[in-house]
C-alpha cells in the first residue's frame, strides 16, 4: 500500500509518468513493413511460401517465419481460400500440424498473408532424398504414423484435407513431421480438370481417390486414399523417378490434357494400383492397398492405420 501511495504522490508531482492505458498488442498481427524476405521456400498451385525475418527492431535479431501469400495472378476465389485456410489453421492444435502464428495485412486489408512457424528442413519431398542413408524403415513408418495422427485429429474436427501428399508434410526435425498446407486447393468442386492443365509436375490428381475424380466428392476416406499414395512416396524416399505421377503415367500413357483424368479413372476402375515398391515389406504394402479400396466405405481408417503401422514399426 505504501508503494501505491508513493506512486500517487509521484503522479501528482509529475504528470509524465502517469501510467498510460495499456495498448493491447496482438501478437498474431505482423506488420508487413517489418517482414524481410530471405528466400522462397516453395510454390504450390495458387500460393507461394517465403522465408522471412520478422524484424521490427531492424537489427536482424527478429524471428524467422514462413509466410504464405497468393500469387498475384489469382483472383477473389483463391483469396477466399487463403482466408479459409487461415481460419482453419488458426483453430488447429496438434503436434503433427504446422503451427499458426498469425497474419499480416496490408493497409485496406486487400492482401492478406499467413504467418506460420518455419521448419528449416522443408517438406518430406526435399528431406527424404537427401537424408535417405540415415533414414531407416522404422523412421519412415513413424512418419506415416505421425501423419495419421494429424489426419485423425483433423477428421475429429470434421475437416477434410484434400491435398495430402509428401510435398505438404513438413519435417520438424529428424524423426518428427507435421502436416502443412491446409487448403489453397480446396475448391476442387469448381475446378474439375483444372489442375492437370496448370500443373505438370505434381498434379494432385494422382493422389485422388476415384470418387474425387469422377464426382468431385470428398470424404474422410478420400484423405485415406491420398494418405496411401503419400505412404508410397515415403517408402520410396520421394524418389521422383518412382513418383506416383511417373508410375501412373507409365500405366496410362503420356497424352496431354483432360484425357489424363479419364484414363486414370479407367485404370483405377479396372483395379490397377501403384505397384509394391522395391524393398517395401509385403505387410507395409498391404496397408497401402487397404487405403486404395475402390469403395470409400471399405477403406481402412486413420485410427486403424495408426494401430497397424505401430505393430509393423516394432
Ligand atoms: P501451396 O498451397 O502453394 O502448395 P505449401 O503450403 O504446400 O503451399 O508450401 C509450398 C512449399 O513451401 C512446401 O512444399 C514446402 O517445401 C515449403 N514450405 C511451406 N511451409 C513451410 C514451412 N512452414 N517451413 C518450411 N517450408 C515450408
Ligand atoms: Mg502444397
Amino acid at each position: 500500500r505504501a508503494i501505491v501511495r508513493d506512486l500517487d504522490v509521484l503522479e501528482e508531482k509529475s504528470p509524465f509518468i502517469k501510467p498510460c492505458p495499456i495498448q493491447p498488442v496482438d501478437p498474431t498481427v505482423f506488420e508487413t513493413r517489418f517482414l524481410r524476405k530471405i528466400r522462397e521456400l516453395g510454390e504450390g498451385h495458387f500460393g507461394k511460401v517465403e522465408l522471412c525475418r520478422y524484424d521490427p527492431r531492424g537489427d536482424r535479431t527478429g524471428e524467422m517465419v514462413a509466410v504464405k501469400s497468393l500469387k498475384p495472378e489469382n483472383g477473389e476465389e483463391q483469396s477466399n481460400n487463403l482466408l479459409k485456410e487461415i481460419e482453419i489453421l488458426k483453430a488447429l492444435y496438434h503436434e503433427n500440424i504446422v503451427k499458426y502464428k498469425g497474419i499480416s495485412q496490408e493497409e485496406g486489408g486487400k492482401t492478406i498473408k499467413l504467418i506460420m512457424e518455419y521448419l528449416p528442413l522443408g517438406s518430406l519431398k526435399e528431406y527424404l532424398p537427401r537424408y535417405k542413408s540415415q533414414t531407416s524403415l522404422g523412421t519412415l513408418l513413424s512418419y506415416c504414423i505421425q501423419i495419421c495422427r494429424g489426419m485423425d485429429y483433423l477428421g475429429s474436427r470434421n475437416y477434410i484435407h484434400r491435398d495430402l501428399a509428401a510435398r505438404n508434410v513438413l519435417v520438424e526435425k529428424e524423426g518428427m513431421v507435421k502436416i502443412g498446407d491446409f487448403g489453397l486447393t480446396k475448391s476442387l468442386k469448381e475446378n474439375n480438370g483444372y489442375y492437370t492443365v496448370k500443373d505438370e509436375n505434381d498434379s494432385p490428381v494422382f493422389w485422388y481417390a476415384p470418387e474425387c475424380l469422377t464426382q468431385c466428392k470428398f470424404y474422410l476416406a478420400s484423405d485415406v486414399w491420398s494418405f496411401g499414395v503419400t505412404m508410397y512416396e515415403i517408402i520410396t524416399y520421394c524418389d521422383s523417378s518412382k513418383s506416383p505421377m511417373t508410375c501412373f503415367l507409365d500405366m496410362i500413357g503420356r497424352a496431354q490434357g483432360q484425357m489424363t483424368i479419364v484414363r486414370l479413372v479407367n485404370v483405377l476402375q479396372d483395379g490397377r494400383r501403384l505397384a509394391c515398391p522395391e524393398s517395401c515389406p509385403g505387410r507395409v504394402y498391404e496397408l497401402m492397398r487397404k487405403c486404395w479400396e475402390h469403395t470409400p466405405e471399405r477403406r481402412i481408417t486413420f485410427k486403424r492405420l495408426i494401430e497397424e503401422l505401430s505393430i509393423l514399426q516394432q
